[in-house]
């Protein structure tokens, strides 16, 4: 095994996310954490508004589309989940667990530009009591079958911990059940309100990794690599059951370096006990039509390559197709994945490739 690690340069660390303003949903304040969370944003002097519902959000500051957006992921909105019927999320979960909708990120593939289309601000839940009850519910259906749910299908839930914790309420709330389970994935580093959560072991905490090359092109916003991982050890530290996600699997000029130096950092910065019953998550890089027109508009001078030309179109449910990598460029970055992880990471287990 080779011994050479890449130094990557000092970055400044990303600083946990405040919104530049706050709306309240009126129902918000009936809740407990919504009139924590109306208490603190007062004290701090951030700009409050009241909106009958976020669907009613006006005012999000801006002169181009590209500008309201920016400043919408800089927005939060306090509200109530009234839908207490949860997704599903197969094949990782049987539920997507709602805490939190959109994110501060700036991923340029990231999913929610288009699940969230035009409404990217990001959305807190105070009603956190009624969602554990719903899952309780869950739990109780499946009962003696573990039911799974997965935190981060709407937003990363780690990214506004620091402001709701409603994510620690949610593991904790899960350690005390016997057949229910958490996971949720992650890009942000800002870990420590969730190390002295009592979980039980029943909660995998994942962070989504990629090469060096990928999270500086097209992870704006988002903590540094050596921030993740570093958060990953306190995870470990914690007790906590750990994972990554190596997505999107990105074919970029020197990919088979640029992977191979990820998991070779990986492997050195990770505590050895931490390493034993890690699990991988492979997803290589996909596209839809309407994603990519969106993000050509909302990053004009992405370097992301989207070209049809070097894909293959993959149907989805309701005629929803993605493009994906040609069978053969597929199996190439499946079989590197396999052998990166089988030499660093002999004992870990690969959950899926797709
Ligand atoms: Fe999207 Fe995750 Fe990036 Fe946030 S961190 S913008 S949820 S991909």
């Amino acid at each position: 095994m080779s011994t050479h690690i890449i130094e990557i340069p000092h970055k400044p660390r990303l600083v946990p996310f405040e919104p530049d303003q706050v709306f309240f949903e009126p129902g918000a304040l009936h809740y407990p954490l919504g009139q924590e969370l109306l208490a603190r944003f007062k004290a701090k002097g951030t700009p409050i508004q009241m909106t009958t519902s976020h669907n009613q959000v006006r005012g999000i500051p801006g002169e181009t589309e590209v500008e309201q957006y920016r400043n919408a992921k800089r927005t939060l909105v306090v509200g109530v989940r009234k839908t207490l019927k949860f997704d599903t999320s197969k094949p990782s979960a049987e539920y997507a667990i709602p805490l939190s909708t959109g994110c501060m990120g700036h991923c340029h593939y990231c999913y929610l530009q288009t699940t969230l289309g035009a409404k990217p601000y990001i959305r807190a839940y105070v009603n956190i009591d009624e969602i554990l009850a719903q899952a309780g519910e869950y739990i109780a259906e499946r009962t003696p079958q573990i039911t799974r749910f997965e935190a981060a299908c709407t937003s990363d839930p780690v990214g506004i911990e620091h402001i709701t914790g409603n994510l620690k309420r949610c593991i904790e709330y899960i350690g005390q059940q016997k057949y229910g389970r958490l996971r949720f994935v992650t890009k942000f580093a800002h870990v420590e309100p969730l190390l002295d959560a009592q979980h039980n072991g029943h909660t995998r905490f994942r962070f989504s990794i990629n090469a060096d090359y990928v999270i500086k092109n097209f992870e704006p916003a988002t903590s540094t690599f050596l921030e993740r991982i570093e958060a990953a050890g306190k995870v470990a530290r914690a007790g906590y059951p750990l994972g990554f996600i190596i997505a999107p699997l990105y074919r970029f000029d020197g990919w088979q370096d640029g992977y191979r130096d990820l998991l070779e950092r990986l492997a050195h910065m990770l505590p050895d006990d931490a390493k034993q019953n890690v699990t991988f998550e492979l997803i290589q890089h996909r596209y839809t039509k309407t994603a990519k027109a969106v993000i050509e508009k909302r990053y004009p001078k992405t370097k992301l390559e989207m070209n049809e030309e070097n894909r293959q179109y993959k149907w989805g449910r309701y005629g929803r197709g993605k493009y994906v990598y040609k069978k053969e460029a597929a199996a190439e970055l499946e079989e590197t994945l396999h052998h990166l992880l089988d030499l660093y990471f002999p004992t870990a287990k690969i959950e899926y490739f797709t």
